[in-house]
């Protein structure tokens, strides 16, 4: 393992104003999906934190982060920036590689730098308890973590076939004090649905939204949480990428390539809307590309089009890249893949153009995990191999074209908590 060059903050570097990136890009509004009109922040409050629903439709190009939220970010921010020259040597390639690393938060991902947010806001207006959905669990161990700092009871509905799959992470959210539910369950009348029409199935996010949302709305003093897609889970993120912004100028490097994985949309853009603004600004260009799985391909294989966010019709229809609110995505092991559609921001740049998207077999995955873990040291989440699959195409690239280009990934989370998957990847299962 050849030693790698981390570029660190200080404390007081930590962002104090999240990017909104809808100053300067306009996006087709959610609609009322009785009504189909647009919707407006009111709408939305009996579901959302109210601080959350008018951070959904603000248009002022920087929101000040709460001292109270930013406190608690210097748990674990500003992440390093690590230049990855024990990967690069590996590939024997001219290129660059950097990536930021969200691994470091307390819970492995870079879930947490919205997960506080949200808890906050709730906690500011009052609410009680909160309710969220999970994929893997990355999303509901960092709102339990959350909810427990703001003194929230939390609720979790979690996806089925990881609930079974991955016991460690419901562990670590009973830790943080919250109560977990397999999803489809029989607590809610959506889950009993589910249940009814197939008892064997493996759950999706979208099903478990279903049931998240309708516990929230039908207990008092209970708000929903959502782990990505909204606008204001992407604004959240954008400390990710002024951070790095920061860091790639220490490292003396500006990236030619900006790279993330893409679920709903949050760590990709997180990293990637900082850089954005100065592209919109006309100051210079970037070549952005999601990385999404093959088993759950919507942004190369979905349309464009109004659709919901849940599988039973409970959310405003967002104008999205969907392949179906009813699409059961395959049981692939990076859960946090497995949405069936992609937030309306990240949707309005690949329909523009101003990204492009790439899909990536589990296999391929997993053979540059492990690459990047020898040659890194740290085991990625199955998520985060995904990006790394594809900065690991594009530095393969500059090789055979005898070309230097400097390539930026997020490294979304680690993998210590997925090693089942590892463990399956080994004994030729994937
Ligand atoms: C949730 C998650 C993702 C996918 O969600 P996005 O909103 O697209 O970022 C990716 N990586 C990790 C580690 C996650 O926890």
């Amino acid at each position: 393992m050849k030693a790698t060059k981390r570029f660190l903050l200080t404390e007081r570097e930590i962002p104090t104003q999240y990017y909104n990136v809808l100053h300067d890009l306009k996006i087709m509004p959610l609609l009322n999906p009785a009504t189909k009109q647009p919707m407006t922040p009111k709408d939305l409050e009996p579901i959302f934190a109210e601080g959350l629903c008018k951070q959904e439709f603000a248009t002022e190009q920087f929101i000040d982060i709460p001292d109270e939220v930013r406190d608690l970010y210097k748990i674990y921010r500003p992440t390093p920036l690590v230049h990855a020259t024990g990967l690069e040597k590996a590939l024997d390639t001219p290129a660059k590689i950097f990536f930021k690393n969200e691994s470091v938060s307390p819970v492995g991902s870079h879930k947490l730098n919205s997960a506080l947010a949200q808890a906050y806001y709730n906690k500011k207006q009052g609410v009680k308890s909160l309710t969220t959905e999970t994929g893997a669990g990355q999303w509901g161990s960092a709102i339990a973590l959350a909810a427990k700092h703001f003194g929230l009871n939390m609720e979790v509905y979690m996806v089925r076939v990881s609930y079974d799959q991955k016991p460690y992470r419901k562990c670590v959210m009973q830790t943080y004090g919250a109560t977990v539910h397999s999803s489809p369950s029989n607590t809610t009348e959506a889950g009993r649905k589910f249940l009814a029409a197939d008892p064997d199935t493996p759950g999706t996010l979208g099903m478990a939204i279903s049931e998240a949302i309708e516990r929230a709305v039908s207990q008092p003093e209970t708000k929903y949480t959502l782990g990505s897609v909204l606008n204001f889970v992407m604004l959240h993120q954008t400390v990710v990428g002024q951070e790095a912004e920061k860091q790639m100028e220490m490292a003396g490097e500006k990236p030619d390539i900006v790279i993330g994985c893409f679920g709903g949309g949050s760590n990709f853009g997180g990293l990637m809307l900082p850089f954005l603004r100065h592209q919109l600004a006309g100051e210079c260009n970037y070549d952005f590309i999601a990385a999404e799985s093959t088993g759950c391909p919507k942004l190369t294989q979905g349309t464009f089009r109004y659709d919901f966010g849940d599988s039973a019709g409970m959310t405003p229809l967002i104008p999205m890249y969907t392949l179906g609110n009813d699409y059961v995505p395959a049981p692939i092991h990076a859960g946090g893949l497995r949405y069936h559609g992609a937030g309306a921001i990240m949707s309005q740049l690949l329909k523009d153009k101003v990204m492009r998207a790439v899909d990536i077999d589990q296999h391929e995955c997993f053979d540059v995990g492990t690459l990047f873990a020898r040659t890194e040291g740290i085991i990625p989440a199955p998520e985060s191999t995904h990006a790394i699959a594809v900065a690991v195409r594009e530095a393969l690239k500059c090789k055979e074209e005898g070309k230097s280009k400097t390539i930026l990934f997020n490294l979304s989370g680690h993998g210590l908590l997925d090693l089942q998957a590892y463990s399956d990847y080994f004994e030729g299962k994937i």
